[in-house]
């Protein structure tokens, strides 16, 4: 197992944006992602695991941390009986694809979320009435002294979060599916699919919802589009013209960029509804945005 210095995270975020990692960490069995694990804590490092990125936010600056992206076993997945049981760095995609072809529905959802099972467990992903927390059995996570095994109430999952701990890394997750026939998932997919496409921006590079659905009549994006910021461009970064609450990289952007777009909305959020946004993506190095002008 090595370790890479100073590796543009840019590469991996599906914003585009990102400075180096301090370290860069591929384990791709249980024992080398503890070989890493002990690495950073031996050098007193953060340790951040990582996905596909795409639901982060990371300084331009970089980050004075190891991130972890599972590969190898840590990233693969199989089916047991009506179980489907995927490394904690397994792509959605390909988790949805072995489930269709065992006949086990359940997973349909996760056709519109382009990240991998261990990202879903930290986001608690969801969409279209579905999320992690409906389907999990387990997670096996790792840190830097043990690895356990542990159920929903314990990863405490709930909108969009969960309890997770920074730095513990999900290596595996067991999901329990249910038999459905194989047009039927395809079906389900296909009209997901359709629903997405038609309402957000499907071939833009964004890092999917920036801030979470407020309690409030209004969503995130339709109260920012109330606001007027369809389109509104700061740098190389854009609110998206199809959808308020997604940001685009529309050429070169930098993080700072989507940052002060962030600003900006909160603060016409705060002036016209009195409501102060809170973001759903990840912040990963330094990064925050200040409080709004009250
Ligand atoms: C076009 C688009 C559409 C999207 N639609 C949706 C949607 O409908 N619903 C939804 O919920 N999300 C959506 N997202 C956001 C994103 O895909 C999800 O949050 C996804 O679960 C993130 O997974 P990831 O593997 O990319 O994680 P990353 O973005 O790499 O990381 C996100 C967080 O998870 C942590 N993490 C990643 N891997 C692990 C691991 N193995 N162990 C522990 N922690 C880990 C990271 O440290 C970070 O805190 C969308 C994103 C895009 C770009």
């Amino acid at each position: 197992m090595t370790v890479e210095e100073a590796v543009a995270l840019a590469r991996h975020t599906t914003l585009g944006t990102g400075g180096p990692a301090r370290g860069f960490a591929r384990p791709e069995t249980l024992d080398e992602l503890r070989e890493a694990l002990a690495w950073a804590s031996d050098r007193g490092l953060p340790v951040v695991p990582i996905g596909l990125g795409s639901n982060l936010l990371v300084a331009d600056a970089g980050v004075e941390a190891l991130v972890v992206k599972l590969g190898g076993e840590l990233a693969a997945v199989r089916v047991d009986g009506t179980r489907l049981v995927a490394g904690g760095g397994a792509a959605n995609a390909v988790a949805l694809h072995r489930a269709r072809a065992a006949g086990l529905g359940g997973f349909e959802f996760a056709c519109a979320i382009p990240g991998t099972a261990g990202g879903g467990v930290r986001m608690n992903a969801g969409a279209y009435g579905s999320d992690w927390a409906a389907i999990l059995v387990r997670a096996r996570v790792a840190r830097a002294d043990d690895v356990v095994w542990r159920g929903p109430d314990d990863l405490g999952l709930s909108y969009r979060s969960s309890a997770l701990a920074r730095g513990e890394v999900v290596a595996e997750v067991e999901f329990q599916l249910e038999r459905r026939p194989i047009d039927e998932i395809k079906r389900l997919v296909a009209q997901f699919q359709q629903q997405r496409k038609a309402a957000q921006p499907t071939n833009k590079r964004t890092y999917g919802s920036v801030f979470k659905n407020p309690e409030h009549e209004l969503s995130a994006g339709r109260m920012l589009e109330a606001c007027g910021l369809k389109g509104h461009r700061i740098g190389g970064a854009q609110i998206s013209p199809r959808h308020a609450n997604f940001i685009e990289n529309a050429g070169g952007a930098e993080t700072a960029d989507a940052l002060a777009l962030m600003v900006e909305a909160r603060r016409r959020a705060w002036e016209m509804y009195g409501v102060e946004l809170e973001h759903e993506v990840v912040f990963v190095g330094e990064l925050e945005l200040p409080p709004v002008q009250r």
